[in-house]
């Protein structure tokens, strides 16, 4: 099973190059700002933006898509965990771009008889969705006022990114 591989490799190097790397740090990220990309496993974030154990919050999910739950870490992280920027990264290649939330719903339901009470969220065009993501952090009344908001699509083959500009 992977599971048993993962825990296996945590205590080959897991574990100490960890706590080797979080030695003295705070839980408040260095950087103070909180990254928001998709799940996708070819998105190495530490890799992409330099990034070391300290410098920010790393929110991942399928699609990098600004659901309520995204808003809520969001809340925490800049009220309890001061940080005051957000960079927004979806992608092309996104798996979330390769079924209707209409097709999924449906899918599950013929499946188990039950339809979810949450939406799937899927979108045809990443730059369109980062667009509505910005929009929606940036009129969430429990979120800081006047935090920078910066959202892109990175290419999922030569890892550029290009900045989406808002609505
Ligand atoms: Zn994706």
């Amino acid at each position: 099973m992977s599971n048993d591989e993962l825990l296996r490799r945590h205590d080959a190097t897991g574990r100490d190059r960890c706590a080797g790397a979080a030695a003295g740090l705070a839980a408040a990220p260095s950087l103070h700002t909180a990254v928001v990309t998709c799940m996708d496993c070819r998105i190495d974030e530490q890799a992409l933006f330099g990034l070391e154990p300290g410098d920010v919050h790393v929110l991942r999910n399928a699609g990098g898509v600004v659901t309520d739950d995204v808003v809520r870490s969001l809340v925490i992280s800049q009220r309890k965990l001061g940080t005051r920027e957000v960079l927004l990264v979806q992608h092309t290649g996104c798996g979330m771009a390769t079924f209707t939330d209409d097709e999924f719903t449906e899918e599950l339901a013929q499946e188990t008889g039950l339809v979810p009470s949450w939406r799937p969220q899927a979108f045809a065009d990443a730059a369109t969705n980062v667009r509505r993501g910005i929009t929606r952090l940036s009129s969430d009344p429990f979120l800081l006022k006047d935090i920078d908001i910066r959202g892109f699509v990175l290419d999922i083959e030569a890892f550029t990114l290009t900045e989406v500009t808002p609505a």
